[in-house]
């Protein structure tokens, strides 16, 4: 067929041009409805104190050295870090007595560190006070008040693996669409509200990411992204590495997983504007709860 030449099926009568960009709305409703059911099996790793017999096994079994056992039987502790955790679910292939699961949860960012870590058979009062629900609420409601109903974002890689970036990436894919909520990453820190940080933060990395936080004009929020971004990850003890953000920066909101999906980004960054109430506290998520939280007014 030459150049000129049209083709037959624009010969049709009924034939739009139209058509060929028509298609089904595939943008996720989430967070300002429910969440999609995430694809593959289920990753985050739950923990039963009443089903543990304390063998010990998950310990052994995880590369992160995200659990701890302490003591053998019904009386042994338990003790894990979703900030440490990769989702690899090694633990729960081991556990002999199903005492972990994996859920299907990704609403697991937090604004405290501490309400990352599960606690089993051992005094509460071993683990450091929490931040007051006064003082969340008060931060949030000025959050609320600085950025009002949007966010501009500058991305940063600190040495991830990219698998962290993809995810990232993908929140600007029509599935999930980020800017129908507001939220623009751009590309200078001096148009920007915050800073998505992902990766272990290199030694190499760790004064472009401090000029990044300088450039970016006050007040401004920081996100870590991932297992790395929070602990190390799977990084953690390399002396290439620092550890995670905090060793750099002041971050407000903590994202787990590895990488986490776009949908528990999306959560992250919404617990950042103040827009939902964080679920995780004290490593436990309100049973029952499987829905997007309602956005608030
Ligand atoms: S799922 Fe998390 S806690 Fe379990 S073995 Fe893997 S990294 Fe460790
Ligand atoms: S958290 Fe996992 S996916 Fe993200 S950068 Fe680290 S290793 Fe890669």
């Amino acid at each position: 067929m030459s150049e000129t030449e049209v083709p037959p099926e624009t010969r049709h009568s009924s034939y739009r041009p139209a058509d060929r960009v028509r298609g089904p709305i595939v943008t996720h409703p989430f967070p300002l409805g429910p969440a999609r059911p995430p694809a593959g099996p289920a990753r985050t790793p739950a923990h039963s104190a009443q089903r543990c017999e304390g063998t010990g096994a998950c310990a052994l079994a995880c590369p992160t050295q995200a659990i701890d056992v302490k003591g053998k039987g019904r009386g042994s502790s338990f003790r894990l870090d979703l900030g440490r955790c990769v989702f690899c679910r090694a633990c729960v292939e081991v556990c002999p007595t199903g005492a972990l699961q994996a859920r299907p949860d990704f609403e697991l960012a937090v604004t405290d560190l501490r309400d990352l870590i599960v606690m089993h058979g051992s005094p509460r009062g071993s683990v450091a006070p929490s931040v007051p629900e006064r003082m969340r609420a008060e931060t949030q409601e000025r959050v609320r008040r600085l950025f009002g109903g949007s966010l501009a974002l500058r991305e940063v890689d600190a040495g991830s693996c990219n698998g962290c970036e993809v995810e990232v990436s993908a929140l600007a894919w029509p599935n999930y669409d980020l800017e129908r909520l507001g939220i623009h990453l751009v590309a200078s820190p001096r148009h920007a509200d915050g800073l998505l940080v992902t990766g272990p933060v290199t030694v190499n990395m760790r004064l472009a990411l401090e000029k990044t936080f300088r450039a970016t004009p006050e007040p401004k929020l920081v996100i870590a992204v991932g297992a790395c971004g929070i602990s190390g990850g799977p990084f953690r003890g390399s002396p290439e590495v620092l550890g995670g953000v905090a060793s750099v920066l002041p971050v407000d909101v903590w994202v787990p997983g590895c990488p986490p999906r776009p949908e528990a980004l999306l959560y992250g960054i919404w617990l950042a504007l103040g827009r939902v109430e964080q679920r995780l506290r004290r490593g436990e998520l309100p049973d029952g709860e499987r829905t997007a939280p309602a956005r608030k007014a």
